[in-house]
């Protein structure tokens, strides 16, 4: 339960004074649902309101406050001319008008009476000798102080920044006492205000650098939003790992047959990663864990040496892919791979149907099947497993991480191990995946040459594929292109017809070995066509970006991207990582259609530049930010109040170690401290968290 004295945070605007349920509703829209809200609302300027005494400072168009006497009021002639009011001050002879449209003239005789004194407040225009304030934003009785520093809120239509500043104030002035949470050494030494002091300077900024990410208060407020969401997912996990997960011992003599007839060496990274999987799986809590690995440094091998393990204590294992090609493609490499193993394994997508579907799932009810490999149609409501071990989520680089394990929630229990093929930095794993173990493949297949990189422009287009076709007919080796088409718009339908004109036009150079596909096809046909290319029957694929998701075609070691600019860092390395998986020195050509931009030439750059994922998508966090980079969609993405990843990641490192030595000393928030972080955990909304305590 929140404590008690939080509670007056939580009501909703309309418990403030003069409040209603439209600005409530404006409100709501822009903050969110309460009063905190409207508090982590934060300034994004200042407006500087200083008292001019001397007429050399005014400034065309700045604000300003001065005292005046009303002289007299002027009522137009016709209600559309401006109502005006003639004052003088102490500025010299000066005239001053306060000039008014759409007035009520009634209540400006009421409000500025002839013969008094007042203190006006509003963006000053001197004209001649006359200074003019249009639609003053103060209008005070002499005595009363306007602040020379007034902070700029992002505002919606509807609410004004004196209205929203008016709130907070009140907001702020009702702030309950809340206990300290952090420890009082660290806090000196980084010479950090308390949390209500923090608050109430973040909203009465008087400089430009009060605004900044690195100032003191605005640090001690990040920090605060940091260690509340590290701690939070650090709950999460502990409830996690307190729940009973399937024990899979550590018997490898399914793994040692299989590394036996491999063609190749693990990494040392694969090693250590299918150790620290392996363990895992042996240990009683349920394992939620995260492999990231970049495009081809060998994860599906990763995958099956861990679901060799559940197979051998007999569990049933589970690999789920995104598309039906990928399963498929899967499906095909492991039978392969598992030649002289005996596994009863099948395949399930959405094209199984009928009675051969009929017959896999009762194969899998009674624990035939070992291994299923699938789309995710694994998970459907009539699927029945004999006894779930381990799932396997391969290719989550769209990072609907979250989404999917809620999918293995009906398994309660099992093992699971998502796989992405892009990369998260660092910040952003350990902000939204911080709830997971993480395992990394840092490290690829040794034998991989560098993907030579070349930016060109569009025009060259015909050229390049007049070249490409001679380079293909006149190599001794076998050589195969992609060809992806961009992404005209967000629908699918463009980017088809943009693919279809290219299959058409390059189908003139390469005759009948050529062939399309996109998104919109049916599977089987999707299938055949891929058949065809990793046959060899076609040189060349024409795509949307259908393949971006783990095609593995060995010969093919040349891939064109048109209008390479209109994609993220982390997509084309994902397409540029369909080539260069077989031995022959593979190419990738970024094409550019329009002028580039800046950003667009430095993320192209980067690519020219470096193959390393962990790089790419740090890169693209610094240029696109997080919301671009997770996709606002995705569940699990943050919006940070107070928290700039780019500019907070040395508090980030330090909250998260904060959080884990806070919970290692005290599991349940019971101390003193702990109770004070519990306040934390809920001014931040962490409800839900909190109450893996008491559980
Ligand atoms: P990804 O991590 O992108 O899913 P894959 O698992 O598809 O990568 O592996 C890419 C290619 O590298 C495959 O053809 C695979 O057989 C090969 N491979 C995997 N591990 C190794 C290794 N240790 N040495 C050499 N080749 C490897
Ligand atoms: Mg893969």
């Amino acid at each position: 339960m929140r404590p008690e004295s939080l509670n007056i945070l939580f009501k909703d605007y309309t418990s403030l004074a003069g409040i209603g349920d439209r600005t409530a509703g404006f409100l709501k829209k822009l903050c969110g649902p309460c009063l905190i809200d409207l508090l982590f609302h934060i300034p994004i300027g200042i407006n500087h309101r200083p008292q001019i005494t001397n007429l050399s400072q005014v400034k065309r168009g700045e604000y300003g406050t001065i005292q005046l006497t009303i002289s007299e009021h002027i009522t137009p002639l016709r209600k559309k001319m401006p109502y005006r009011i003639l004052a003088t001050g102490n500025l010299c002879a000066c005239d001053i008008e306060l000039v008014f449209f759409n007035y009520h003239a009634d209540y400006l005789k009421k409000q500025l009476t002839i013969g008094q004194t007042y203190t006006v407040s509003g963006k000053i225009e001197r004209i001649g000798c006359t200074i003019k304030i249009l639609h003053p934003d103060y209008i005070t009785p002499s005595s009363t102080a306007i602040p020379e520093f007034e902070p700029v809120y992002p505002l919606t239509a509807g609410l004004t920044n004196k209205g929203i500043t008016k709130s907070i104030q009140t907001i702020l002035a009702h702030l309950p006492s809340i206990p300290e949470w952090l420890d009082n050494s660290f806090l000196q030494q980084k010479k950090w205000p308390s949390f209500h002091e923090a608050l109430k300077k973040v909203h009465t900024p008087h400089e430009e650098n009060d605004l900044l990410p690195q100032n003191t208060n605005r640090l001690r407020l990040a920090y605060d939003e940091l260690l509340a969401n590290q701690l939070a997912l650090l709950l999460v996990r502990s409830k996690q790992k307190k729940q009973q997960g399937t024990i899979i011992p550590t018997s490898r003599t399914l793994q040692s047959l299989l590394k036996k007839q491999l063609p190749f060496e693990l990494t040392n990274a694969q090693n250590r990663v299918i150790t620290e999987i392996g363990s895992d799986l042996a240990d009683t809590g349920k394992m939620i864990r995260l492999l990231q690995g970049d495009v081809g440094s060998g994860k599906t091998i990763v995958a099956l040496m861990s679901l060799l393990q559940a197979i051998e204590s007999s569990f049933q294992g589970v690999l789920m892919a995104p598309t039906d090609i990928l399963a498929h493609q899967h499906f095909e490499s492991i039978k392969k791979m598992l030649q002289n193993i005996p596994i009863r394994m099948a395949l399930l997508t959405g094209r199984e149907k009928g009675k051969k579907r009929q017959e896999l799932l009762s194969a899998l009810q009674s624990g035939e099947i070992q291994l299923l490999i699938g789309t995710h149609a694994v998970f459907s409501e009539d699927v029945c497993y004999y006894k779930l071990g381990l799932v396997i989520i391969d290719e989550q680089h769209k990072f609907g991480v979250h989404q999917r394990l809620a999918l293995t929630q009906k398994e309660k229990g099992v093992n699971v191990l998502v796989m992405t093929a892009t990369p998260i930095p660092r910040t952003l794993a350990l902000t939204n995946y911080g709830d997971m173990d993480i395992s990394i493949l840092d490290e690829k297949p040794a034998n991989r040459k560098k993907i030579e990189t070349c930016v060109m422009p569009m025009t060259k287009t015909t050229e390049i594929a007049e070249k490409l076709f001679y380079k293909i007919q006149n190599s001794t080796e076998r050589l195969q292109v992609y060809w992806v088409c961009p992404l005209v718009e967000e629908s699918e339908k463009s980017d088809l017809i943009a693919a279809e004109k290219r299959f058409e036009e390059l189908k003139k150079i390469f005759k009948n070995r050529i062939g399309l596909v996109h998104g919109k096809m049916k599977g089987s046909d999707k299938d055949a066509i891929m058949e065809k290319f990793v046959s060899g029957e076609f040189d060349i694929l024409v795509a949307t970006t259908v393949i971006e998701v783990g095609v593995d075609v060995k010969s093919a070691s040349i891939m064109v991207i048109e209008q390479a600019e209109r994609f993220g860092l982390a997509g084309l390395h994902q397409l540029r990582g369909r080539v260069g998986r077989g031995n022959t020195q593979s190419t990738c050509l970024l094409l550019y259609g329009k002028k580039l931009s800046q950003t667009a030439q430095a993320r192209l750059k980067i690519m020219r530049e470096t193959d390393n994922g962990f790089l790419i998508a740090e890169e693209d966090l610094r240029l696109r930010g997080a919301g671009e980079i997770l996709g606002s969609k995705q569940s699990g993405l943050l919006n940070f109040k107070f928290a700039d990843l780019s500019m907070h990641s040395d508090l980030l490192y330090t909250a998260t170690q904060d959080a884990k030595l806070i919970l290692n000393t005290d599991k349940n928030l019971t101390s003193s401290r702990g109770e004070a972080l519990k306040h934390l955990l809920y001014l931040f909304k962490k409800d839900k968290q909190v109450k893996t305590l008491n559980a």
